[in-house]
Protein backbone atom coordinates (compact mmCIF):
# COMPACT_ATOMS: atom_id res chain seq x y z
CA UNK A 1 0.00 0.00 0.00
CA UNK A 2 1.23 3.49 -1.06
CA UNK A 3 0.35 7.04 -0.19
CA UNK A 4 -0.31 8.72 -3.69
CA UNK A 5 -0.66 12.32 -4.44
CA UNK A 6 -2.40 12.64 -7.61
CA UNK A 7 -2.89 16.06 -9.52
CA UNK A 8 -5.00 16.63 -12.47
CA UNK A 9 -4.73 19.25 -14.87
CA UNK A 10 -7.20 21.38 -16.07
CA UNK A 11 -7.41 19.14 -19.82
CA UNK A 12 -8.49 16.66 -17.05
CA UNK A 13 -10.50 17.93 -15.50
CA UNK A 14 -12.22 19.45 -18.78
CA UNK A 15 -15.64 18.35 -18.64
CA UNK A 16 -18.69 15.88 -17.05
CA UNK A 17 -17.42 13.10 -18.47
CA UNK A 18 -13.97 13.60 -17.87
CA UNK A 19 -14.44 14.42 -14.37
CA UNK A 20 -16.11 11.19 -13.88
CA UNK A 21 -12.67 9.73 -15.92
CA UNK A 22 -10.64 11.80 -13.06
CA UNK A 23 -13.03 9.61 -10.83
CA UNK A 24 -12.71 6.10 -12.34
CA UNK A 25 -8.89 6.53 -11.87
CA UNK A 26 -8.94 7.21 -8.39
CA UNK A 27 -11.04 5.10 -7.65
CA UNK A 28 -9.07 2.00 -9.26
CA UNK A 29 -5.93 3.16 -7.14
CA UNK A 30 -8.23 3.58 -3.99
CA UNK A 31 -9.78 -0.42 -4.70
CA UNK A 32 -5.91 -1.88 -5.10
CA UNK A 33 -5.89 -0.45 -1.24
CA UNK A 34 -3.46 2.41 -1.82
CA UNK A 35 -4.35 6.08 -0.05
CA UNK A 36 -4.82 8.85 -2.34
CA UNK A 37 -4.50 12.69 -2.23
CA UNK A 38 -5.93 14.42 -4.82
CA UNK A 39 -5.16 17.66 -6.26
CA UNK A 40 -6.92 19.25 -9.02
CA UNK A 41 -6.75 22.66 -11.43
CA UNK A 42 -9.84 24.50 -12.57
CA UNK A 43 -11.66 23.36 -15.55
CA UNK A 44 -9.97 23.92 -18.90
CA UNK A 45 -10.10 27.52 -20.07
CA UNK A 46 -11.95 28.74 -16.75
CA UNK A 47 -8.79 30.60 -15.22
CA UNK A 48 -8.35 32.45 -18.38
CA UNK A 49 -12.20 33.41 -18.53
CA UNK A 50 -12.25 34.75 -14.35
CA UNK A 51 -8.72 36.77 -15.34
CA UNK A 52 -10.88 38.15 -18.18
CA UNK A 53 -13.96 38.99 -16.38
CA UNK A 54 -11.43 40.59 -13.36
CA UNK A 55 -9.54 42.67 -16.42
CA UNK A 56 -12.47 43.69 -17.56
CA UNK A 57 -13.75 45.57 -14.33
CA UNK A 58 -10.91 46.71 -13.46
CA UNK A 59 -7.33 45.73 -15.13
CA UNK A 60 -5.16 47.18 -12.55
CA UNK A 61 -7.10 46.52 -9.62
CA UNK A 62 -5.43 44.41 -6.70
CA UNK A 63 -3.77 41.44 -6.70
CA UNK A 64 -5.44 40.55 -3.81
CA UNK A 65 -8.50 40.92 -5.30
CA UNK A 66 -7.31 38.83 -8.98
CA UNK A 67 -6.36 35.93 -6.36
CA UNK A 68 -9.89 35.76 -5.09
CA UNK A 69 -11.39 35.99 -7.91
CA UNK A 70 -9.22 33.15 -9.96
CA UNK A 71 -9.27 30.95 -6.86
CA UNK A 72 -12.54 29.90 -7.38
CA UNK A 73 -12.13 27.83 -10.45
CA UNK A 74 -10.32 25.44 -8.58
CA UNK A 75 -13.07 25.68 -5.47
CA UNK A 76 -15.53 24.42 -8.08
CA UNK A 77 -13.67 21.67 -9.78
CA UNK A 78 -12.67 20.00 -5.68
CA UNK A 79 -16.24 19.98 -5.30
CA UNK A 80 -17.58 18.40 -9.16
CA UNK A 81 -14.89 15.45 -8.21
CA UNK A 82 -15.69 14.92 -4.92
CA UNK A 83 -19.52 14.23 -6.13
CA UNK A 84 -18.35 12.10 -8.41
CA UNK A 85 -16.57 10.07 -6.19
CA UNK A 86 -19.34 10.11 -3.54
CA UNK A 87 -21.46 8.68 -6.75
CA UNK A 88 -18.97 5.98 -7.37
CA UNK A 89 -19.83 5.06 -3.89
CA UNK A 90 -16.02 6.64 -2.09
CA UNK A 91 -16.52 8.85 0.83
CA UNK A 92 -14.37 12.10 -0.25
CA UNK A 93 -14.15 15.28 1.02
CA UNK A 94 -13.21 18.45 -0.50
CA UNK A 95 -10.95 21.57 0.55
CA UNK A 96 -9.56 24.96 -0.57
CA UNK A 97 -6.01 25.77 0.50
CA UNK A 98 -7.13 28.12 3.00
CA UNK A 99 -9.29 25.02 4.94
CA UNK A 100 -6.20 22.84 5.23
CA UNK A 101 -4.18 25.71 6.13
CA UNK A 102 -1.41 25.98 2.96
CA UNK A 103 -0.07 28.42 4.71
CA UNK A 104 1.69 31.03 1.42
CA UNK A 105 3.32 34.24 2.11
CA UNK A 106 1.66 37.56 0.39
CA UNK A 107 3.09 37.83 -2.95
CA UNK A 108 -0.70 37.43 -4.27
CA UNK A 109 -0.77 36.11 -7.63
CA UNK A 110 2.51 33.90 -7.43
CA UNK A 111 2.54 33.27 -3.85
CA UNK A 112 4.96 30.83 -2.25
CA UNK A 113 4.21 27.83 -0.08
CA UNK A 114 5.31 28.24 3.35
CA UNK A 115 3.60 25.17 4.92
CA UNK A 116 0.91 22.99 4.63
CA UNK A 117 -1.50 21.13 7.96
CA UNK A 118 -1.63 17.77 7.01
CA UNK A 119 -3.57 16.81 10.07
CA UNK A 120 -6.87 16.85 8.10
CA UNK A 121 -5.61 15.24 5.26
CA UNK A 122 -4.26 12.03 7.08
CA UNK A 123 -6.58 11.50 9.22
CA UNK A 124 -9.37 11.41 6.28
CA UNK A 125 -6.89 8.61 4.76
CA UNK A 126 -6.38 6.67 7.52
CA UNK A 127 -10.51 6.43 7.72
CA UNK A 128 -10.93 5.86 4.40
CA UNK A 129 -12.25 9.04 2.90
CA UNK A 130 -10.54 10.63 -0.09
CA UNK A 131 -9.76 14.35 0.66
CA UNK A 132 -9.68 16.57 -2.78
CA UNK A 133 -7.42 19.57 -2.89
CA UNK A 134 -7.65 22.86 -4.56
CA UNK A 135 -4.54 23.25 -6.45
CA UNK A 136 -3.08 26.84 -7.55
CA UNK A 137 -4.26 28.23 -3.74
CA UNK A 138 -2.98 28.73 -0.33
CA UNK A 139 -4.03 31.27 2.73
CA UNK A 140 -1.37 34.65 3.02
CA UNK A 141 -0.83 35.69 6.54
CA UNK A 142 -3.70 38.42 6.34
CA UNK A 143 -5.77 35.60 5.95
CA UNK A 144 -6.86 36.36 2.53
CA UNK A 145 -6.54 33.57 -0.57
CA UNK A 146 -3.70 33.94 -2.68
CA UNK A 147 -2.98 32.47 -5.74
CA UNK A 148 0.24 30.35 -7.01
CA UNK A 149 0.80 31.55 -10.30
CA UNK A 150 -0.05 30.31 -13.94
CA UNK A 151 0.23 26.57 -13.74
CA UNK A 152 0.64 26.86 -9.78
CA UNK A 153 -1.58 23.31 -9.08
CA UNK A 154 1.40 21.28 -10.07
CA UNK A 155 3.66 23.35 -6.97
CA UNK A 156 0.56 22.43 -4.88
CA UNK A 157 0.87 19.19 -5.89
CA UNK A 158 4.23 18.05 -4.93
CA UNK A 159 4.37 20.56 -1.88
CA UNK A 160 1.57 18.32 -0.84
CA UNK A 161 3.72 15.07 -1.19
CA UNK A 162 6.53 16.92 0.41
CA UNK A 163 4.57 17.40 3.45
CA UNK A 164 2.52 14.42 3.43
CA UNK A 165 6.16 12.38 2.75
CA UNK A 166 3.52 9.96 -0.08
CA UNK A 167 5.66 7.99 -2.29
CA UNK A 168 4.67 8.94 -5.30
CA UNK A 169 3.55 12.44 -6.89
CA UNK A 170 1.74 11.71 -10.32
CA UNK A 171 0.70 14.52 -12.70
CA UNK A 172 -1.98 14.09 -14.97
CA UNK A 173 -1.94 15.94 -18.33
CA UNK A 174 -2.47 15.68 -21.23
CA UNK A 175 0.72 14.02 -22.50
CA UNK A 176 1.56 10.85 -21.84
CA UNK A 177 5.31 12.04 -20.57
CA UNK A 178 8.31 13.49 -21.03
CA UNK A 179 9.70 13.17 -24.69
CA UNK A 180 13.04 12.97 -26.13
CA UNK A 181 12.25 16.09 -27.67
CA UNK A 182 8.76 17.72 -29.37
CA UNK A 183 7.10 15.11 -31.36
CA UNK A 184 5.40 17.63 -33.43
CA UNK A 185 8.98 18.32 -34.68
CA UNK A 186 10.62 14.89 -34.96
CA UNK A 187 7.84 12.01 -35.40
CA UNK A 188 10.45 9.36 -33.62
CA UNK A 189 10.44 11.31 -30.54
CA UNK A 190 10.68 8.32 -27.89
CA UNK A 191 8.40 8.52 -24.69
CA UNK A 192 11.85 8.97 -21.81
CA UNK A 193 11.14 6.50 -18.52
CA UNK A 194 13.25 8.75 -16.50
CA UNK A 195 14.85 11.52 -16.13
CA UNK A 196 16.65 13.42 -13.72
CA UNK A 197 15.38 16.80 -11.59
CA UNK A 198 17.72 18.74 -13.31
CA UNK A 199 17.39 17.56 -16.49
CA UNK A 200 13.68 18.39 -16.41
CA UNK A 201 14.55 21.89 -15.33
CA UNK A 202 16.46 22.42 -18.41
CA UNK A 203 13.96 20.47 -20.77
CA UNK A 204 11.02 23.02 -19.02
CA UNK A 205 12.87 26.36 -19.25
CA UNK A 206 13.64 25.81 -22.90
CA UNK A 207 10.60 25.03 -23.55
CA UNK A 208 9.25 22.02 -22.81
CA UNK A 209 5.96 22.99 -21.07
CA UNK A 210 5.08 20.30 -19.29
CA UNK A 211 5.36 21.05 -15.73
CA UNK A 212 5.21 24.45 -13.78
CA UNK A 213 9.14 24.74 -13.71
CA UNK A 214 9.10 26.06 -9.94
CA UNK A 215 6.75 22.18 -9.05
CA UNK A 216 10.35 20.72 -10.55
CA UNK A 217 12.79 22.84 -8.70
CA UNK A 218 10.44 22.23 -5.15
CA UNK A 219 10.25 18.26 -6.08
CA UNK A 220 13.81 18.31 -6.72
CA UNK A 221 14.70 19.96 -3.41
CA UNK A 222 12.56 17.92 -1.05
CA UNK A 223 13.61 14.66 -3.58
CA UNK A 224 9.61 14.17 -4.13
CA UNK A 225 9.46 11.78 -6.85
CA UNK A 226 7.37 13.04 -9.40
CA UNK A 227 5.31 11.18 -12.24
CA UNK A 228 4.18 12.86 -15.34
CA UNK A 229 1.19 10.49 -16.99
CA UNK A 230 -1.66 10.80 -19.32
CA UNK A 231 -5.34 10.64 -17.81
CA UNK A 232 -6.63 9.90 -20.64
CA UNK A 233 -4.12 6.79 -21.83
CA UNK A 234 -2.63 3.94 -19.23
CA UNK A 235 1.13 3.77 -18.95
CA UNK A 236 3.90 4.35 -16.55
CA UNK A 237 4.58 7.81 -17.75
CA UNK A 238 7.86 9.48 -17.41
CA UNK A 239 9.30 9.17 -13.64
CA UNK A 240 11.60 12.09 -12.30
CA UNK A 241 14.09 11.45 -10.05
CA UNK A 242 17.48 11.67 -8.51
CA UNK A 243 20.59 11.36 -10.70
CA UNK A 244 21.72 8.35 -8.32
CA UNK A 245 18.15 6.14 -9.50
CA UNK A 246 19.97 6.80 -13.00
CA UNK A 247 21.88 3.81 -14.69
CA UNK A 248 25.03 3.49 -15.66
CA UNK A 249 23.77 2.34 -19.57
CA UNK A 250 21.08 5.43 -19.53
CA UNK A 251 22.45 7.30 -22.55
CA UNK A 252 24.69 9.81 -22.92
CA UNK A 253 21.60 12.80 -23.88
CA UNK A 254 18.10 12.44 -22.58
CA UNK A 255 16.68 15.29 -24.77
CA UNK A 256 16.62 18.16 -27.13
CA UNK A 257 15.26 20.88 -26.43
CA UNK A 258 14.90 24.05 -28.60
CA UNK A 259 12.92 27.75 -28.50
CA UNK A 260 12.27 29.74 -31.68
CA UNK A 261 12.03 33.42 -30.38
CA UNK A 262 15.67 34.06 -30.54
CA UNK A 263 17.05 37.29 -31.73
CA UNK A 264 21.13 38.23 -31.56
CA UNK A 265 23.17 41.46 -31.64
CA UNK A 266 26.85 41.65 -31.99
CA UNK A 267 29.07 44.78 -31.73
CA UNK A 268 31.93 44.83 -33.74
CA UNK A 269 34.89 46.36 -32.52
CA UNK A 270 34.04 47.58 -29.00
CA UNK A 271 37.39 48.65 -27.10
CA UNK A 272 39.11 45.74 -25.45
CA UNK A 273 39.24 47.07 -21.59
CA UNK A 274 37.57 46.05 -18.50
CA UNK A 275 33.81 47.17 -18.25
CA UNK A 276 33.05 47.26 -21.90
CA UNK A 277 30.39 44.21 -21.14
CA UNK A 278 28.79 46.45 -18.23
CA UNK A 279 28.63 49.40 -20.41
CA UNK A 280 26.78 47.55 -22.71
CA UNK A 281 24.93 45.45 -21.38
CA UNK A 282 24.20 47.24 -18.17
CA UNK A 283 21.51 48.95 -20.01
CA UNK A 284 20.17 46.38 -21.27
CA UNK A 285 19.54 44.84 -18.37
CA UNK A 286 18.10 48.04 -17.26
CA UNK A 287 15.51 48.51 -19.59
CA UNK A 288 14.25 44.74 -17.66
CA UNK A 289 15.73 42.97 -21.20
CA UNK A 290 16.79 39.06 -20.13
CA UNK A 291 20.09 38.50 -21.71
CA UNK A 292 20.93 34.74 -22.43
CA UNK A 293 23.81 33.60 -24.35
CA UNK A 294 26.76 36.29 -24.62
CA UNK A 295 29.84 36.23 -26.52
CA UNK A 296 33.21 37.65 -26.67
CA UNK A 297 36.06 37.56 -29.04
CA UNK A 298 39.83 37.18 -28.28
CA UNK A 299 40.66 41.25 -28.54
CA UNK A 300 43.09 42.06 -31.45
CA UNK A 301 44.41 45.27 -31.52
CA UNK A 302 43.00 46.62 -29.06
CA UNK A 303 39.27 46.04 -30.32
CA UNK A 304 36.59 43.05 -30.12
CA UNK A 305 33.63 41.88 -30.86
CA UNK A 306 30.73 41.70 -28.52
CA UNK A 307 27.50 39.48 -29.05
CA UNK A 308 24.36 38.00 -26.93
CA UNK A 309 21.07 36.75 -27.49
CA UNK A 310 17.59 37.78 -26.14
CA UNK A 311 14.05 37.16 -27.03
CA UNK A 312 12.87 37.90 -30.05
CA UNK A 313 9.81 40.00 -28.14
CA UNK A 314 12.82 42.61 -27.07
CA UNK A 315 14.98 42.73 -29.96
CA UNK A 316 13.86 46.00 -31.47
CA UNK A 317 14.25 47.67 -28.10
CA UNK A 318 17.34 45.69 -27.14
CA UNK A 319 19.12 46.41 -30.52
CA UNK A 320 18.41 50.54 -30.29
CA UNK A 321 19.36 50.41 -26.70
CA UNK A 322 22.54 49.03 -28.15
CA UNK A 323 23.34 51.22 -31.25
CA UNK A 324 23.15 54.27 -28.19
CA UNK A 325 25.87 52.64 -26.30
CA UNK A 326 27.88 51.47 -28.83
CA UNK A 327 28.29 55.22 -30.06
CA UNK A 328 29.25 56.07 -26.93
CA UNK A 329 31.76 54.14 -26.74
CA UNK A 330 33.21 54.50 -30.47
CA UNK A 331 32.26 50.73 -31.72
CA UNK A 332 32.33 50.40 -35.32
CA UNK A 333 28.79 49.06 -36.30
CA UNK A 334 25.72 47.27 -34.56
CA UNK A 335 24.35 44.23 -36.37
CA UNK A 336 21.48 42.01 -35.45
CA UNK A 337 19.25 39.18 -36.55
CA UNK A 338 15.98 38.90 -35.20
CA UNK A 339 15.32 34.78 -36.68
CA UNK A 340 17.50 32.66 -34.64
CA UNK A 341 16.47 29.52 -32.87
CA UNK A 342 18.49 28.19 -30.10
CA UNK A 343 18.57 24.09 -29.79
CA UNK A 344 20.38 22.37 -26.57
CA UNK A 345 21.21 18.57 -26.32
CA UNK A 346 20.34 17.94 -22.09
CA UNK A 347 21.97 14.68 -20.53
CA UNK A 348 23.64 14.35 -17.20
CA UNK A 349 25.57 11.85 -19.36
CA UNK A 350 27.61 14.17 -20.53
CA UNK A 351 29.17 15.18 -17.31
CA UNK A 352 31.78 11.80 -17.18
CA UNK A 353 32.11 11.92 -21.21
CA UNK A 354 34.25 14.54 -23.43
CA UNK A 355 33.62 15.09 -26.68
CA UNK A 356 29.66 15.57 -27.36
CA UNK A 357 30.16 18.53 -28.42
CA UNK A 358 32.48 17.62 -31.05
CA UNK A 359 29.79 15.20 -31.98
CA UNK A 360 27.13 17.86 -31.92
CA UNK A 361 28.89 19.91 -34.28
CA UNK A 362 30.02 17.07 -36.94
CA UNK A 363 26.53 15.99 -37.44
CA UNK A 364 24.96 19.98 -37.26
CA UNK A 365 28.05 20.59 -40.34
CA UNK A 366 27.40 17.26 -42.37
CA UNK A 367 23.85 18.59 -42.38
CA UNK A 368 25.08 22.07 -43.52
CA UNK A 369 24.02 23.71 -40.70
CA UNK A 370 25.97 27.03 -39.44
CA UNK A 371 26.42 27.19 -36.09
CA UNK A 372 26.10 30.95 -34.94
CA UNK A 373 26.92 30.79 -30.93
CA UNK A 374 27.59 28.14 -28.29
CA UNK A 375 27.10 27.57 -25.13
CA UNK A 376 27.90 25.25 -22.85
CA UNK A 377 26.89 23.78 -19.13
CA UNK A 378 28.15 20.70 -17.59
CA UNK A 379 24.65 18.88 -18.43
CA UNK A 380 23.70 20.93 -21.71
CA UNK A 381 25.14 22.35 -25.00
CA UNK A 382 23.13 24.93 -27.02
CA UNK A 383 23.58 26.58 -30.33
CA UNK A 384 22.23 29.11 -32.01
CA UNK A 385 21.49 28.56 -35.63
CA UNK A 386 19.07 30.31 -38.53
CA UNK A 387 15.42 30.04 -37.42
CA UNK A 388 15.07 28.08 -40.98
CA UNK A 389 17.08 25.19 -40.12
CA UNK A 390 15.88 24.48 -36.48
CA UNK A 391 13.87 21.44 -37.69
CA UNK A 392 16.80 19.79 -39.04
CA UNK A 393 18.79 20.61 -36.29
CA UNK A 394 16.63 19.19 -33.27
CA UNK A 395 16.30 15.93 -36.58
CA UNK A 396 19.40 15.43 -36.99
CA UNK A 397 20.75 15.64 -33.57
CA UNK A 398 17.87 13.41 -32.61
CA UNK A 399 19.22 10.61 -35.26
CA UNK A 400 22.85 11.53 -34.15
CA UNK A 401 22.56 10.71 -30.60
CA UNK A 402 20.38 7.55 -31.25
CA UNK A 403 17.31 8.84 -29.48
CA UNK A 404 15.05 7.64 -32.02
CA UNK A 405 11.75 5.26 -31.40
CA UNK A 406 12.93 2.55 -30.86
CA UNK A 407 16.13 3.04 -28.89
CA UNK A 408 19.26 2.29 -30.61
CA UNK A 409 20.95 -1.12 -29.61
CA UNK A 410 23.44 -0.35 -27.35
N1 LIG B 1 -5.84 26.95 -12.95
C1 LIG B 1 -4.55 27.54 -12.81
C2 LIG B 1 -4.05 27.96 -14.18
O1 LIG B 1 -4.73 27.83 -15.17
C3 LIG B 1 -3.57 26.65 -12.13
C4 LIG B 1 -3.22 25.37 -12.86
O2 LIG B 1 -3.89 24.98 -13.80
O3 LIG B 1 -2.26 24.73 -12.47
O4 LIG B 1 -2.97 28.48 -14.29
MG1 LIG C 1 -1.34 23.07 -15.80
Amino acid sequence: MALIVQKYGGTSMGSLERIENVCNRVASYIRQGHQVVVAVSAMSGETNRLLDLAKGINAKGSKREFDQILATGEQVSIGLLALALEKAGLRARSYTGPQIAIKTDDAFGKARIQSIDTEKLLADCRAGIVPVVAGFQGIAPDGSTATLGRGGSDTTAVALASALKADECQIYTDVDGVYTTDPRVEPKARRLEKITFEEMLELASLGSKVLQIRSVEFAGKYKVPLRVLSSFKDGDGTLITLEEHMNLEDPLISGIAFSRDEAQITVTDVPDRPGIAAAILGPVGDANIEVDMIVQNIGADGATDFTFTVNRGDYERALEITRGVASELNARAVSGAADMAKVSLVGVGMRNHAGVASQMFKALAAAGINIRMVSTSEIKISVVVDEMYLELAVRTLHKAFGLENPPAAA
